[in-house]
């Protein structure tokens, strides 16, 4: 049934990408605990709100590949489906501001040269490690589950900047 799922337009999709991007790199780009991690996965899977084809959230849009990973990002049904973990992020204003405009125009300059496309988001690779970031988005092989992805996560351990 959430395979017919109608998706958001690509433009809701990029603009909410952008924005969970945005304040994942304002934060450090955190991620969560692999725990975490997988209780986000597992909630998304039985969630009516999730186009499987895609592995995609139809109310965001977002691939939840990435958007269970962050730690700064939310799950956007009322009530969430998931618990909150970004309110314990305590990163002070003066350095969130410095990371927002050093990220704003790193994005804008890559998207104005086409390095960074908002609809694939492992474009974003080389603009993190840009930034100093060690963490990195990558891509699920299994498009039904992301456990071989996942798999790579636990065996990778901790990505954490
Ligand atoms: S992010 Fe929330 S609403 Fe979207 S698929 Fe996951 S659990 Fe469902």
């Amino acid at each position: 049934m959430s395979k017919d799922k109608k998706m958001p337009s690509i433009f809701t999709m990029a603009k909410n990408f952008a924005k969970d991007l945005s304040t994942y790199i304002k934060e450090g780009a955190p991620n969560v605990s692999n725990k975490i991690y997988m209780e986000r996965l597992e909630a998304c899977n039985k969630c009516p709100n999730l186009n499987k084809k895609h592995m995609r959230c139809t109310l965001c849009g977002c691939l939840i590949e990435h958007k269970a990973k962050w730690k700064t990002t939310t799950c956007p049904d009322k009530p969430s489906r998931w618990a909150p973990v970004y309110k314990d992020l305590k990163t002070p204003k003066s350095e969130r501001s410095r990371r927002a405009k050093q990220a704003n125009k790193i994005l804008k300059d890559a998207a104005n040269k086409g390095v960074w496309d908002p609809q694939n988001p492992e474009t974003v690779n080389p603009l993190l490690k840009k930034m100093g970031y060690k963490s990195e988005v990558k891509f699920s092989d299994c498009d039904d589950c992301g456990e071989k992805g996942n798999k790579k996560e636990k065996d990778k351990g901790k990505d954490k900047v």
